[in-house]
């Protein structure tokens, strides 16, 4: 079924704009060097649309804009003529990413008069944005000396004109040698200032997660067989989307179907597949059409401040990659063979597909993503650089290129020039030498200055995370994510599955403590094969221990798993999310049913089982103190707990960022909850990602807390700094600052810092 008729197809008719983009094909096969291309183009388009005046504007660096042909303003002027973004008409252009149309330059809105090019006796001006998914990469001007405005058509043919030129660029047509030639995009270093998600340096190749899809024919020879083309493409898509929409069972998430259903609206939209096919009447081939429009709603995208109407053109966009491909015949799979020291580029990217890549990777770049999620939780475990928010990466960086990864300062890197490459293995090698300082401590304990000693222990999920337990000297697990597990497999692993894994996990421990958390799913960990909920706020939803309680069979099932795998052996279990006491009771009395069945059934019992607690919501540390003495252990769990005792989502970098783990309340509340366990006699310890910070791990542990638990790789750094702090003398500091009014301690504590290692 196709979505239009064969009558109302656009007209498709030897217009002046195929005809040009015609000539235009013609010029850009013949052999010449870039420059002469440029100006022969210029020629042409001024001949072709009758105007006195036709220029090219292309960027030099980011922010300049330089003319490099023109046909009708003075030679003289090309490579000098020089404008920033927004400066002029011309910068107007590349700023607001849309035409300017005026009969009388002079007086419209932003004119800069460029005495230089001869300008100021052409009236009338149309400049359009050369674009290519939404980037700037130029302008095209045309400009007559009459007075004359120019037509809808008109327009519409130099955007048609502009867009292929913008491919052409992208392809490096216009790249020459010798002084003021234009220089081939994509080979020059370039720098992007993100976020820092992991610490760490990495230097490797860019391997991108999704494909990069490359027109290499703008302009079509057959607008009837790119019509065709166009129209099989659709029928495709559309078939794709029914077929997806038909999969979803009646208990499918209702935002996942509505998702869908905004794509089947889009992909039925006449007006969309319209606006395509008159691109292609005009003279562009299929996939160029496709661009074009994508490029107009990615700079729409800029412009619409409504995140929800935000969201709908991301999925406009997502259409329009999926139909390239359908073109291109390329497929999701980039092709590309993942390079020696990879480097994964991606908008984003959740913690199962980052699970599916492994350790391989040397580093990780993201448009998007945030601290708090769970795919920055297992980079960080696995120690891999990551920095995020390194808005357009993906627009630059292709596969295979040089790039290097500074975690520590959330900058990345790209096609670096030999000094900066230099300078950063400078940075990795003394990186390796701290390394080594801190593999000479490893075995010595956690004791400040005052006699203070911290138990550091490490968080692991992943069977490959266990020989970090002696490697780095942790003297435990402190945290096993058992929902690693589930999160890498397509199905519900089996109970004989799991307690093969919990049995190996436990044999490479040698004996020393692993604390298993139960399953905790739900908020951004969802599982593919469990049934979606449709929640408005996941993170405050049915999630973690509030699953495992009200459908007992999986944490049931885990539990009889655990005690097999313990095989006698010591066994130390914590549920996650515990926001009320009966929770606990809740949960602990089904692992002392477990034990009573288990031992029914005739399974050795383990030696000593310790059934504890995560403090993950603030209403916890207000539990009657029956929880505090009941509960075997408590351990805080500050990412969850910091989000919801500051209402701030940890996900959103934007809220995350405003509140400092160091602020006096955080760090008060902090010291009730230690108070609450020494009162009981209870062990306590924060197994957040803060524990792994060393500035976090010394106030924690000033505060009171004799144990943290964090990633392997933080335990040399923070053991490093506890043993040369007196910590009994930073608690003083830290009350000082408290009474003082400050809104976190971390200015008066950094200062003391840096006055006792200058000391
Ligand atoms: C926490 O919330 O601090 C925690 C350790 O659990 P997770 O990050 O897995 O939610
Ligand atoms: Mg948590």
């Amino acid at each position: 079924m196709t979505i239009w008729g064969a009558t109302d197809l656009p007209e498709i008719s030897e217009s002046g704009s195929r005809k040009l983009l015609g000539r235009l094909r013609e010029t850009l096969a013949e052999d010449s060097a870039g420059q002469e291309r440029l100006d022969r183009i210029t020629h042409l388009i001024a001949d072709s649309m009758g105007t006195d005046v036709c220029s090219i504007y292309l960027f030099r660096d980011a922010e300049t804009l330089e003319l490099c042909a023109t046909e009708g303003l003075n030679p003289d002027a090309v490579h000098q003529t020089r404008m920033r973004v927004g400066e002029g008409l011309v910068g107007r252009v590349a700023r607001a990413k849309t035409p300017v149309n005026t009969p009388d330059a002079p007086s419209a809105k932003g004119f800069r008069f460029m005495p230089e090019t001869g300008e100021e006796i052409y009236s009338s001006f149309l400049g359009v944005p050369v674009q290519r998914l939404g980037e700037s990469l130029g302008v095209l001007v045309v400009q007559s000396k009459d007075a004359r405005n120019y037509s809808d058509d008109e327009v519409y043919a130099l955007e048609v004109v502009a867009m292929v030129l913008a491919e052409m660029t992208e392809l490096g047509a216009f790249v020459g040698e010798g002084e003021g030639a234009m220089s081939a995009r994509h080979t020059q270093q370039a720098l992007f200032r993100g976020s820092v998600a992991q610490e760490g340096a990495a230097e490797g190749r860019v391997y991108l997660h999704e494909p990069r899809v490359v027109v290499t024919n703008p302009i079509s020879e057959d607008p009837h067989e790119e019509m065709r083309r166009l129209q099989d493409a659709i029928d495709t898509l559309r078939s794709s989307v029914d077929e997806m929409l038909g999969a979803m069972g009646k208990n499918t998430d209702k935002e996942q179907v509505k998702v869908l259903e905004a794509y089947r609206m889009f992909a039925n939209s006449r007006s969309w597949v319209r606006r395509m096919e008159e691109d292609i009447a005009l003279g562009l081939s299929a996939e160029a059409a496709v661009e074009k429009e994508q490029s107009a709603t990615r700079a729409r995208m800029e412009q619409v401040p409504d995140p929800y109407l935000r969201e709908r053109l991301h999925d406009l966009d997502d259409l329009s990659n999926r139909l390239l491909r359908l073109l291109t015949g390329q497929g999701s799979d980039t092709g590309a063979e993942m390079p020696e020291n990879p480097i994964l580029i991606a908008r984003n990217i959740g913690p199962a597909e980052l699970l599916d890549y492994g350790k391989k990777l040397r580093g990780i770049v993201l448009e998007e993503g945030s601290v708090g999620s769970h795919a920055a939780i297992v980079a960080r475990a696995w120690a891999i650089p990551l920095v995020i928010n390194a808005k357009k990466i993906l627009t630059e960086a292709l596969n295979g290129d040089p790039i290097l990864v500074d975690g520590d300062q959330g900058v990345v890197h790209l096609r670096p020039e030999d000094a900066v490459a230099a300078a950063f293995r400078d940075k990795i090698a003394m990186q390796t030498k701290a390394q080594e300082r801190y593999a000479s401590i490893r075995d010595k304990p956690a004791i400040g200055l005052c006699g203070h000693e911290v138990n550091l222990h490490m968080n692991a999920g992943l069977m490959a995370d266990l020989p970090s337990l002696d490697s780095s000297g942790a003297e435990g697990v402190g945290l096993f994510r058992t929902e690693l597990q589930f999160l890498t497999r397509a199905r519900v692993p089996k109970r004989s599955e799991l307690a093969a894994i919990y049995k190996s996990v436990m044999d490479a421990a040698h004996g020393k403590q692993v604390v298993f958390r139960t399953l905790d799913i739900g908020s951004d960990k969802v599982l593919p094969y469990m049934k979606p909920q449709d929640e408005p706020n996941p993170a405050l939803g049915w999630r973690a221990i509030r699953v495992g309680l009200d459908k007992p069979g999986v944490m049931r099932m885990q539990l009889q798993a655990l005690i097999r795998a313990a095989g006698g052996r010591p066994l130390t279990v914590m549920f996650p999310f515990i926001a009320q006491f009966d929770e606990f009771r809740e949960g602990r009395q089904m692992v002392l049913n477990e034990l009573e069945r288990e031992k029914k059934l005739g399974h050795a019992l383990p030696e000593d089982v310790k059934i504890g607690a995560m403090l993950e919501t603030p209403s916890l540390g207000f539990a009657p103190q029956q929880f505090f003495e009941m509960a075997d252990f408590i351990s805080i769990g500050g990412n969850d707990l910091k989000q919801f005792f500051f209402a701030a989502d940890r996900e959103n970098e934007r809220v995350r960022k405003r509140y400092d783990t160091l602020n006096v309340s955080f760090l008060t509340f902090i010291e009730q909850i230690v108070k609450r366990c020494q009162d009981a006699g209870t062990p306590l310890s924060f197994c957040g990602e803060d524990a792994g910070r060393p500035i976090e791990a010394l106030c924690f542990a000033a505060m009171g807390m004799n144990a943290l638990s964090m990633r392997p790789a933080s335990i040399g750094p923070v053991k490093s700094l506890i043993r040369r702090t007196n910590i009994a003398e930073l608690r003083d500091v830290i009350d000082t600052a408290r009474v003082s009014g400050a809104q976190s301690v971390r200015p008066a504590v950094l200062e003391w810092l840096s006055k006792q290692s200058t000391a």
